[in-house]
C-alpha cells in the first residue's frame, strides 16, 4: 500500500519518494511510490496534477490501496513530487465548503446529500428533499458563520468496532477503514479527499443557484478563490450595464425595467403605424372584379394583413409579393370568392414555388423573376 501523505497532512505540496515500480501502461508509464501526496480522485474530487521527477503527472489512480502516477516516461530512484497547489487548494476550499453546506442542511432537515461533483468549473450538490430559497439563504448565512468561526477540520480512521458509535453522513455503506472528516460542531462525514485544516481557509461560501432535481434540490456553490472570481465577474457585468444605461450600480435592474417598458411602448407605437400604413395602401387600391398582383414593401405578417385587407376590393385572386431576390420572392396568395387551390398548385409548379396554407390563404416563395410571376398571373 502506498503511504498516503495527503491523509495525514493535506498541506504537503512537495515531497520525496522512492520509486517502487515504473511500468508501461498503454502510451504512458504507471509509477508506484512508497509514499505520495498526490490524491488519486475520490469523494467527488478529481485527481491531483503536478510533476514527479520533473515530468508532468497526467493522471493518478488508486487500485487496491496502491496509487499509480501516470507520466510520459519511466521513473526510478528517489523522485521529487510537486503538486499543482493552486488547483489543489481551490478544490479543498470548494470540497470543504460542500461539507459545511451539506452538514448544515442535514442537521436542519435530515436531508441526505445524494450527489456531489467538484470539477474545475463547477461544484454541485444534490439533496433528496425540496429546499426553498428562503431556507437556502439561512443555510448560506450559517455556512459563512461557520467559516468566520474558523472551526477545526480533522480527518481520522476510527476502529471498525467503534464506528457504529459515530453519527456521520455517508454515501457508501462501508464497515471498515472508514475515514471520517469532522468539522467541529458542523459536520461529520465519511470522505477520502483532502480538505482544508480550518474553515477559515474556505474563505467564503456562496450558493449561486438551485433547481428541482429528482424530487429534491440541486445546488451550485462557489467557495474561496472561486467565490472571489465569481464576484469579480458579476461586478464587472453590472459595471458594464451601469455604464451602458447611465445608472448607478445598485440601480441597474430598475434601469433595465425602465428600458424594457420604453421598448414595449415603442413597439406598440410601431405596430400602430404599420397598421395605418397597411390601411392606407389598401385604400389606394382601385376596386376590381379581376385578379390583383402587387410587389410591395410589407414584410412577414404585414404582407398577410395587406392581402387580407385587399379582399374587400378584389373579386379575383390576390397575390402580394415581397423581397428582391429573384430566387425567392415571398408571396401571400388569397381570394375572397374564389378557391385558390388550383392556381396555388399551378403557380408553384410553373414558378419554381413552394409553400401552401389553409382557409383559402397560402404563403410561400417563388423562385422566378418578377416578370415571370406577373406574366403567369396575367394569363
Ligand atoms: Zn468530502
Amino acid at each position: 500500500m502506498t503511504k498516503r501523505l495527503f491523509d495525514e497532512d493535506a498541506f504537503i505540496r512537495e515531497f520525496q519518494a522512492q520509486v517502487l515500480s515504473s511500468e508501461r501502461a498503454g502510451k504512458h508509464y504507471a509509477t508506484v511510490l512508497d509514499q505520495t501526496a498526490f490524491f488519486p480522485a475520490g469523494g467527488g474530487q478529481e485527481a491531483d496534477r503536478g510533476t514527479l521527477g520533473g515530468q508532468p503527472v497526467l493522471d493518478v489512480k488508486e487500485e487496491n490501496g496502491i496509487i499509480y502516477h501516470y507520466t510520459a516516461q519511466a521513473l526510478s530512484g528517489t523522485v521529487q513530487g510537486v503538486l499543482n497547489w493552486e488547483t489543489r487548494f481551490e478544490r479543498m476550499q470548494n470540497h470543504s465548503g460542500e461539507h459545511v453546506v451539506s452538514g448544515i442542511i442535514h442537521r436542519c432537515t435530515g436531508a441526505d446529500n445524494i450527489s456531489f461533483s467538484l470539477t474545475d468549473t463547477a461544484t454541485t450538490l444534490a439533496f433528496n428533499v425540496p429546499l426553498e430559497d428562503d431556507f437556502l439563504k439561512t443555510v448560506e448565512q450559517q455556512a459563512n458563520a461557520a467559516v468566520f468561526a474558523d472551526k477545526k477540520i480533522t480527518a481520522y480512521y476510527p476502529e471498525s468496532e467503534a464506528l457504529s458509535g459515530y453519527d456521520y453522513r455517508a454515501k457508501l455503506d462501508l464497515k471498515e477503514h472508514v475515514r471520517l472528516v469532522e468539522i467541529e460542531g458542523v459536520d461529520l462525514c465519511a470522505c477520502c479527499a483532502p480538505h482544508c485544516a480550518r474553515t477559515g481557509q474556505i474563505g467564503l461560501i456562496k450558493i449561486i443557484d438551485s433547481e428541482r432535481y429528482k424530487g429534491g434540490t440541486k445546488l451550485w456553490i462557489v467557495c474561496g478563490k472561486r467565490a472571489l472570481a465569481h464576484y469579480a465577474m458579476l461586478l464587472g457585468q453590472n459595471k458594464e450595464i451601469s455604464h451602458l444605461l447611465c445608472a448607478a450600480p445598485e440601480q441597474t435592474a430598475a434601469a433595465v425595467e425602465k428600458l424594457k417598458q420604453a421598448k414595449e411602448a415603442a413597439e406598440y407605437e410601431n405596430v400602430g403605424m404599420r397598421r395605418a400604413a397597411i390601411a392606407a395602401a389598401v385604400a389606394a387600391v382601385e376596386p376590381t372584379a379581376g385578379n390583383y398582383l402587387a410587389h410591395c414593401a410589407f414584410k412577414g405578417d404585414d404582407l398577410r394583413l395587406f392581402a387580407e385587407g385587399l379582399k374587400e376590393k378584389v373579386g379575383g385572386i390576390i397575390v402580394v409579393l415581397e423581397g428582391d431576390d429573384e430566387s425567392a420572392y415571398r408571396y401571400v396568395l388569397t381570394a375572397e370568392n374564389a378557391d385558390i387551390t388550383p392556381i396555388l398548385k399551378a403557380a408553384n409548379a410553373a414558378l419554381n414555388g413552394r409553400g401552401g396554407g389553409r382557409d383559402n390563404m397560402a404563403r410561400g416563395s417563388y423562385g422566378a423573376s418578377l416578370e415571370q410571376i406577373k406574366a403567369f398571373f396575367a394569363q
